[in-house]
């Protein structure tokens, strides 16, 4: 008796929650926790609203960005700059600078992964500083402001859609978009200055004295090295990439579909030629 007593205080401890969640006015905006076809959103203490978009190849990519920033923290500490620095060839900053610049990376990963990137919600009084100019979403069945786009993989309609993007598993929109760059930009760092470390490492900087002989740092020093040069040049070349042409599609106002759309009508007009004349 006690038993069901106590679970029904529970029951409507959380139902009120829940329900003060969702009447709360800062949320009258956004739907209430449920799970939605292909996404889950969480409240967590601290962190605040989370989406997670449950896709496989989203999943895949993502997990292979987590591999990368793991095996690279722990090739260049245990490998590059803990050995060189007990040999006194590396500056003890060089543990700090690195660190803060892996943890920004790191931070701006979960962040741009696990925000909202501008999802269209249901008649919302906020929409109307859109403007008039709206469109009419076929498979959510709503109204949406222009330049929004429908996502296939996460299953809604996105305000000012750039592209999705499965290596941080979400869409890439209005809401997060200066949370991408911000990691694209530190990825960019991050990487460039493991690759900086591995050529010092590999020319430059004299054979570790204080390692051990036996050690993994000795032992598989050229594979391992090899390993973080290949993913650090890839990582390096394409979030330097990706900086570069959001930045110009920024200084145009053009999002990367628009683009696709625009290059996509350039090209369907320049096959129509021939069929004119
Ligand atoms: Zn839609
Ligand atoms: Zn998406």
């Amino acid at each position: 008796m006690t038993q069901v007593f106590a679970r029904s205080s529970m029951y409507n401890l959380m139902h009120e929650g829940l329900l003060q969640q969702i009447s709360d006015p800062d949320d009258r905006n956004y739907e209430p926790l449920i799970d939605f076809e292909n996404q889950s959103i969480l409240r967590l203490p601290y962190f605040g609203r989370v989406h997670f978009v449950k896709e496989k190849m989203g999943l895949l990519c993502s997990s292979l960005i987590l591999f990368y920033w793991i095996y690279g923290n722990w090739y260049t500490y245990n490998f590059i700059i803990i050995p060189h620095i007990i040999d006194g060839f590396l500056q003890p900053h060089a543990i700090i600078l690195y660190g803060v610049i892996s943890i920004l990376t790191i931070v701006a990963f979960f962040r741009a992964s696990f925000a909202d990137p501008g999802k269209v919600y249901k008649d919302t009084h906020e929409m109307n500083s859109y403007g008039d100019d709206w469109t009419w979403c076929k498979i959510c069945c709503i109204r949406r402001p222009n330049r929004s786009h429908h996502c296939k993989k996460c299953g809604h309609c996105t305000l000012k859609m750039d592209h999705h993007c499965p290596w941080i598993n979400n869409c890439v929109g209005e809401g997060n978009h200066y949370l991408f760059m911000q990691l694209v930009f530190y990825a960019f760092v991050l990487s460039f200055m493991t690759l900086v470390l591995c050529i010092l490492h590999m020319y430059v900087l004299p054979r570790c004295r204080s390692c051990d002989i036996q050690s993994v740092a000795v032992v598989y020093n050229r594979m391992c090295t090899y390993i973080a040069v290949g993913m650090s040049i890839c990582m390096t070349c394409s979030s330097f990439g990706l900086f570069f042409t959001n930045h110009l599609s920024l200084h145009f106002d053009f999002t990367t579909l628009e683009w696709i759309i625009l290059l996509g009508e350039i090209k369907k007009k320049q096959l129509g030629l021939p069929r004119i004349l």
